[in-house]
């Protein structure tokens, strides 16, 4: 995949789970050999390259950093499952429409609905509560959450002491610095990876980061 930062990691069972970072909220899991693409955006793609069919594609809101309709065309086959809240699901025309909370397995992967929501006044209209979807993947003894725009994480067993975290990072639509220190103390999950960082200071979140138990990763998803 050319230029495309990636991290790997050795599942439990042996197998390999590789996570590649094209931009902003635009992730793709190779997990053993499903390919789950989160986010997919033509925009963040290299043309020269032909990207892998997805057998999952993860929508998270349909807000146009993270759903975008030609890169799901581009990216399906005839049996790949799209994951997605209800408006984005209408928007598209098709997929499975999973609500807050809601769970589903696909090639043997459990994906779970959370809520993802802004918590500041006059900021829920960015993201009203119970609209869009954080989702947390597990299998293999893996555990892997993603937040979608989200200014809050659930209090909740199952996402804490993950294994990877993924936190959007970036006022007013997302987090600040401050509010994700406090989901990953909180949580404390094995690696936190920031990502939709758009216009926060990368400088300051790694000296933020710079000694916290969980593992910090960065990498330029902008
Ligand atoms: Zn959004
Ligand atoms: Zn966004």
């Amino acid at each position: 995949m050319n230029n495309t930062q990636c991290d790997k990691y050795v599942l439990p069972d042996g197998r390999e789970l590789s996570i590649y970072f094209f931009a902003h909220a635009s992730l793709m899991f190779q997990w053993g050999d499903t390919y789950i693409y989160v986010d997919p955006l033509m925009q963040y793609f290299d043309r020269s390259v032909t990207l892998p069919k997805a057998d999952i594609i993860l929508i998270t809101h349909s807000h146009d950093d993270h759903y975008d309709r030609t890169a799901v065309d581009m990216l399906k086959k005839d049996r790949t499952v799209i994951i997605s809240n209800k408006q984005t699901v209408q928007m598209y025309g098709s997929g499975e429409a999973l609500d807050n909370y809601r769970t589903t397995q696909h090639c043997g992967i459990t994906v779970k609905a959370f809520a993802a929501y802004n918590t500041t006044q006059g900021r829920d209209v960015f993201h009203p509560l119970g609209r869009d979807n954080g989702y947390l993947l597990t299998a293999d003894g893996m555990r892997i959450y993603i937040s979608g725009d989200t200014e809050t994480v659930d209090e909740s067993p199952e996402i804490d002491g993950c294994d990877i975290l993924f936190l959007a990072v970036n006022q007013p639509y997302t987090m600040t610095i401050q509010q994700a220190k406090y989901f990953v103390d909180r949580i404390q999950p094995k690696i936190f990876y920031p990502y939709h960082t758009t216009d926060t200071d990368m400088r300051l979140l790694e000296k933020e980061f710079a000694n916290h138990k969980s593992k910090t990763i960065i990498h330029s998803m902008q």
